[in-house]
Formats: C-alpha cells, structure tokens, sequence
C-alpha cells in the first residue's frame, strides 16, 4: 500500500484510489517555447517513479497535457505570452515552436527512461473545453470581464488558497497588491485573455467573449476532467505550482462542478543549481543534451534523482553527477557478472520474497528511491545466489527504471558524433588522408574506429 505527502493536507496518506480497478493521475506537462531543463525533467524523473510504483499495485491512466498556448511569462498572469516571445526569438512561428520543443521534450523523457503517458494532450487542441468550463464559470457568477479578458473573482471561492498556509495566502494577496490594474483581487486570474485590437495574433480563437486565448490555469482543468473526470486521484507537479498554478485550478474546477477536484496534490521539489535559480524564460540552463555533449548518458542524471528524495531540494553539480555515474557504472557492472552465470528461475525463495517486500515498502514509503537504491546493492553484495540476484535486479529495475541488465551503450560526446560523420564522409569521397586524421583525433577522445564492410565502427 503506497503511503505518499498530500500536500492537500500536509501529511503522508495512504493511497486509495476511487475506483479500485484504475487510479486516475494528471501530470502537468511541458511548456513548450525552449528546451526542457534538467530541473523540469527532474519533476518528469520523479512523477515516472510514482506511475512505476502506483502500478505496482493496480492501472494508472496516467495523463499529461503539452501547453503550447497561454502560459505568460509570470504564472500570475502578467507579460506575454511564452510562445509568442519563442517566436519573435527563433524567427519561426509558434506553431513550429511548439512542434519542434515538444518533439525534443519527448526524446529527453525516452531517454530517461520515462514510461510515456496514457494520454497527452495538447492545449491548443482542446480550446472549446476550456472555453465550455469558462462559460459554466461565467454562469454560476465567478467570472467578469476587464479591457483584457475575462477572468475569476477569488473572493467568490471560500476554499480560495487550501493547499497553501494562511500566511502564504496573505503574501500573495497584498504582495501583488502593488499594482494589478481592472483586477478585483491581486489573486484573481485570467480565464480568457483578449487579442489585442490592433493585432492579429498566431494563435487565437473565436469565444462567446470575443477573440483570444486561454489562460494558462484553465487548460490543465478542463483537459484533466475531460479525460479524467470530475475528481481525479492524483495531480502532480513541481513545487513551484503548489501557490498559483494548483491552487487555481482547484478554484475553477471546484467552482465549476461542486465537487472535490483532486484527492492527492504531489508536488516534488527543486534542483537548483550553486549559482542559484535554473530557469528556462532566463535562459540560464543545464539541458539533457548539455550533458550528453559532456559524456554523460542521460541514465547517470536518472541514478542522481534516485538518489535523493523527491521532496527535498537537490543542489546540481558535475561533482555529484560524476559520482552518480560512477556508482551506475559499478552497479552494472557487478550485474553483468551476475547475468553471465545466473539462470532464469521461476521460484520465489523466502529471501527474495523478503528483499522484495521490503524494496516495495521503501518504494510505497513516500517513494524512498535512496533506500530502494541502497537496498539494491545490498542484495547484490550479498549471499544469495546469482540466480536469485538476477531475480531481484529484474524486479527492482521495473520500478528505478534503470535499464539495469542491458548493455551499455558507449555514450559518445556530440562533437565525437560530428567527427564520425566527417569520417564516413571522407572515405566515402576516398580522402583517406582526412579519414586518417579524423581517426587520430577520435583516438585522442578515446573512440577506437575500426573500417569494417559494414562502414566505420567504434
Ligand atoms: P514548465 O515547462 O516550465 O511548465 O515546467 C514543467 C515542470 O517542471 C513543472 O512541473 C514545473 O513545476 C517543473 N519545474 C520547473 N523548474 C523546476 C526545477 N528547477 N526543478 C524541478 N522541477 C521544476
Ligand atoms: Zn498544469
């Protein structure tokens, strides 16, 4: 039985889903106008290892929604739209913005090991279910309309802030307070955001209100509770969507159909880096392909998130990074010994039966993966038999998503790959000089190029 933190009442719970046969999960997805940071997929790393250990008990339909339209570049609603920016930086349109940050978001979850979702859904595919959970708003009272959009009274929502403490509730609502222009509270958000008269926009639609967009909040409800339901087990995220994103929805969602939104909020925390804030709008971060370009395989940050519990905050460096390869390097290593002589057994022995148990406990423990991990090795250095090793690794790895008993592929450094692409080319113009040279210089990068009749290989 997993025990997990509900932030909802800030404390470990038992999970009980509301339908015993599928629990229901929502995760919120990528903003998809630059690279998804190390930090972000992070909260990817951690929500994978929930659905792994969710599932050990029962089905999860798990959903995550691609926000492609109306996230500002402050989450309360102020400044531009984060696609529109991506535009006018790149020189390509939103559309392509998105479609080309949501394919390469894809490609770093793959590579993480991450189980991809039931459902995914796109924002800008989904405007007139938004627009239907706005017009319920509208008609129950919650809504009204400013030069910009329309948008939602807080004051009208008496549970307005649960998932956050009274003192962080009245920071926001008099920290805004500076200057939040036709708002009627510093907390009220938009609901749907008019284009400008004098422009057209990209992405745009027609609404009873006039043309424009959504806002940010109501795509996730109304995507979650069209696929989801009403109420939905689990929503996820990271932390920093616990005081404005979350808290919205469960305000217009509640709002809207008189009943309990979400039953489990998780939130995983930060990484952060020494320097301080790793942010995607500031352009100050490490991504999944800066670390590949340095060597390192994108399952050397999966072992660093294993690592440390997803509710504390994990500082970033190259050092800890290094150890982290290291130790998955040892751990396969030793696993490769073991699969050389183990033999596929199909009885559960009392020790494995125990060591599961308690790998599971660790896991259902709030998702302890640094026990999980800990107890891994233990099993491995210890004096079970290599058959009941090989069991274990097997059984463990479904849930650390580790890919523990495949070959290592070497991972080779962008630069090395261009290299070996100028090679191929070179030989096949025959200029062998430069394929020489080309070759020499992989060397020195510690790549041994072999020609073979299938081409060059390393
Ligand atoms: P975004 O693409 O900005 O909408 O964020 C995607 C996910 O990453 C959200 O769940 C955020 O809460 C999460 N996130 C953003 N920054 C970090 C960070 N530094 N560490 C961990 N998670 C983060
Ligand atoms: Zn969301």
């Amino acid at each position: 039985m997993l025990k997990i933190y509900n932030t909802l009442h800030h404390k470990k719970e038992e999970f009980i889903p509301l339908n015993p046969k599928e629990a229901t999960c929502y995760c919120c997805g990528p903003t998809v106008y630059n690279y998804a940071h190390i930090g972000n997929l992070r909260t990817y790393i951690f929500e994978d290892l929930l659905m792994r250990t969710l599932r050990y008990s029962l089905p999860v339909k798990h959903m995550m929604n691609i926000t492609d339209v109306g996230h500002l570049t402050s989450d309360a609603d102020a400044g531009e739209d984060k696609m529109a920016l991506a535009s006018v930086r790149e020189g390509k349109s939103a559309w392509e913005i998105a479609k080309f940050y949501e394919k390469k978001f894809f490609e770093d979850f793959d590579s993480l090991n991450c189980h991809r979702p039931n459902i995914t859904a796109r924002a800008t595919e989904h405007i007139p279910a938004m627009i239907n959970l706005v017009k319920t708003l509208e008609e129950k009272g919650y809504t009204y309309k400013t030069s910009d959009g329309i948008y939602y009274d807080t004051s009208k929502f008496a549970d307005y802030g649960i998932l956050i403490n009274k003192a962080h509730l009245e920071g926001l609502k008099t920290g805004a307070r500076v200057d939040f222009g036709e708002k009627r509270n510093a907390t009220d958000f938009a609901l749907w955001k008019f284009s400008p008269t004098d422009k057209k926009r990209q992405m745009e639609w027609s609404s009873p209100w006039g043309v424009g967009f959504p806002g940010w909040h109501i795509e996730c409800s109304a995507m979650a509770m069209q696929y989801l339901g009403e109420t939905l087990d689990i929503h996820c995220g990271g932390i920093d969507h616990v005081a404005i994103h979350h808290t919205n929805e469960i305000a217009q969602a509640q709002a809207a159909t008189g009943k309990q939104y979400v039953r489990y909020w998780i939130h995983g925390e930060f990484l952060v880096m020494s320097a301080g804030k790793m942010s995607k709008s500031a352009g100050t971060f490490v991504t999944l392909d800066t670390l590949k370009e340095k060597g390192y395989s994108p399952l050397d940050y999966r072992y660093l998130c294993l690592g440390a519990h997803y509710r504390t905050q994990l500082e970033f460096s190259y050092d800890s990074l290094d150890f982290a390869r290291k130790s998955r390097q040892g751990l396969k290593a030793k696993i490769a010994n073991i699969k050389e002589c183990a033999k596929e057994i199909t009885q559960e022995t009392s020790i494995l039966k125990e060591s599961k148990n308690n790998f599971v406990s660790a896991m259902e423990d709030d998702l302890n993966t640094a026990k999980a991990l800990s107890l891994l090795w233990d099993f491995i250095k210890s004096e079970a038999s290599v058959d009941e090793k090989l069991q274990f690794v097997k059984f463990a790895d479904t849930f650390l998503g580790l890919n523990l008993l495949e070959e290592e592929k070497k991972e080779i450094s962008i630069e090395a790959k261009k290299l070996l692409e100028e090679r191929a080319e070179a030989r096949k113009q025959k200029d062998f000089k430069k394929s020489d040279e080309l070759r020499a210089k992989l060397l020195a990068m510690g790549i041994v190029v072999k020609d073979t009749p299938r081409g060059q290989e390393y």
